[in-house]
């Protein structure tokens, strides 16, 4: 093993170079680093703490499930079969997982600067113990080491939900999903832990494929008529509630962009009518949307329910891949977002609600200092979410609080979301959003711009506070 190298997590990683700044980062870090984890969005399968099963093999958790890793592999020219990616044309694929594996070891440098690396390192270092950097010469040793500790009682879902130290985790689900697996968790003591999310997309999205079928699906679960406007909504607020028996306290909604419309009751019915007969033109299904979002914002104001609105991926951007796989292949790409005038309509209506709570996110980092935190800044109803997605990330992170704190403040930010369904790297996650968190805050202490026990105090809410009042976690 001599030849292997070590694979070392410095304890003053992501802290500031500065040596001043360094030791008050390792200050306030020592105060949080051991807070619990609360996950208020994310993408775990609740089925996992349902049937609480130990997890397969190296690659289909670790590797299968997680479309940053294999997008990386896949712009270098990797195809997507060779690392098992399931195809919906049944073009076969390399079902060998410990060849995937080995395809992902020898390819590990790509991930050099990226969040995954760093991700992953703390995975097979603080999860699986393993010694030695990952690499083609160690590539057998990890999966090996990681699948005889998979099949142990301390790795099955519940028991790392523990020793992550996950007081509470939420997963998403769409508004026609059965929540089999929440309904299952009753009674198990995991049922307050393990929480849903409402995210109706698939019944408000007329582009979707499926659209009509869920409208029939949510008539069917409602007992309305879903093909009038006002059994539609009725039907609505009765998921809500179904959602709401299963720990639901938030919505999600993840839409191309953030329009929002306040149409009379008798435009929106008619828009809607339109979008059920399929004639409806992509300028009409965009306004439905915006339509939709301020409904559920009313909704949510009747029934209390955070409300979070993840607006500008531009989905399945590459024609033949969405073909090929589906969706969620790593094929989603950020585009510019606009925020002012399209949250308008909806904040006409609703935006000095201080009992609504909104919850913004972006992929569009320019409309950061310029958009964001003016708007949250102003509007009780309105709070920012973390740096999202391409933007979980130390420099992400870091942009994001440099560019909205001096406009919005921190109490109009929302703590940290990891969301993943990378299971076994939440508490990775967390734990880079804690230390970034450190360092942006070490940064104004050394400047005297804020006294060191306000920054520890400002930490602790940071990680822990400001997550639970945002998703009403009390
Ligand atoms: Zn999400």
């Amino acid at each position: 093993m001599a030849n292997f190298k070590a694979l070392v997590l410095d304890q003053d990683r992501l802290f500031p170079a500065d040596p001043t700044v360094r030791a008050i980062a390792r200050r306030l870090y020592a105060g949080i680093k051991d807070l619990p984890i609360v996950s208020p969005h994310g993408h775990t399968d609740p089925s996992w703490f349902a049937s609480n099963a130990n997890f397969d093999n190296a690659t289909s958790l670790l590797l299968l499930p997680d479309h940053y890793v294999f997008r990386m592999l896949y712009s270098q020219g990797i195809s997507l079969e060779s690392l098992g990616i399931r195809t919906k044309d049944g073009t076969p694929v390399e079902t060998d997982y410990r060849k995937i594996f080995h395809t992902f070891a020898q390819n590990y440098h790509l991930f050099r600067g990226t969040p995954s690396r760093i991700w992953l390192d703390s995975v097979f270092h603080d999860v699986f113990g393993l010694e030695y950097g990952l690499s083609s010469e160690t590539a057998d040793l990890y999966y090996d080491s990681i699948n005889e500790q998979l099949v142990k009682p301390e790795f099955k879902p519940r028991a790392l939900l523990d020793k992550f130290n996950i007081e509470l985790i939420a997963t998403t689900e769409g508004a026609v999903n059965s929540l089999k697996h929440h309904a299952a968790l009753k009674g198990t003591g995991y049922e307050k832990r393990v929480i849903t999310t409402f995210r109706p997309d698939d019944v408000i999205d007329a582009d979707r494929a499926d659209f009509l079928s869920n409208i029939k699906k949510l008539a069917e679960q409602t007992g309305q008529d879903t093909h009038s406007w006002q059994g539609y909504l009725q039907a609505l607020r009765i998921r809500r509630q179904f959602f709401r028996d299963h720990g639901a306290t938030a919505t999600d909604h993840g839409h191309p962009t953030a329009k929002t419309a306040n149409l009379s009751a008798d435009e929106a019915s008619k828009l809607f009518q339109l979008c059920l007969s399929g004639k409806a033109s992509k300028e009409q299904t965009e306004l439905f949307r915006g339509q939709m979002l301020t409904e559920m914002a009313g909704m949510s104001i009747e029934d209390g329910m955070t409300m979070q609105i993840h607006p500008g991926a531009f989905r399945n951007h590459n024609p033949s891949i969405f073909e090929r796989f589906g969706a969620d292949k790593g094929a989603d790409i950020p585009s510019p977002t606009e925020f002012v005038s399209n949250l308008k309509p909806l904040l006409d209506k609703y935006g000095n609600n201080a009992a609504l709570k909104i919850i913004l996110f972006t992929l569009d980092e320019t409309t950061y200092a310029r958009e964001l935190a003016p708007l949250a800044g102003h509007y009780p109803s309105l709070k920012l979410g973390p740096a999202w997605w391409f933007h979980d990330s130390p420099e992400g992170m870091l942009r994001f609080r440099h560019q909205v704190t001096e406009t919005a403040g921190f109490y109009n930010t929302v703590g940290f979301n990891d969301d993943t369904r990378a299971f076994l790297s939440i508490p990775a996650r967390h734990d880079v959003a804690r230390r970034i968190d450190c360092r942006f805050l070490a940064g104004l202490v050394a400047e005297h711009r804020l006294n060191e026990d306000e920054a520890h105090e400002l930490a602790q809410q940071l990680t822990y506070q400001l997550v639970k009042q945002a998703y009403q976690l009390d």
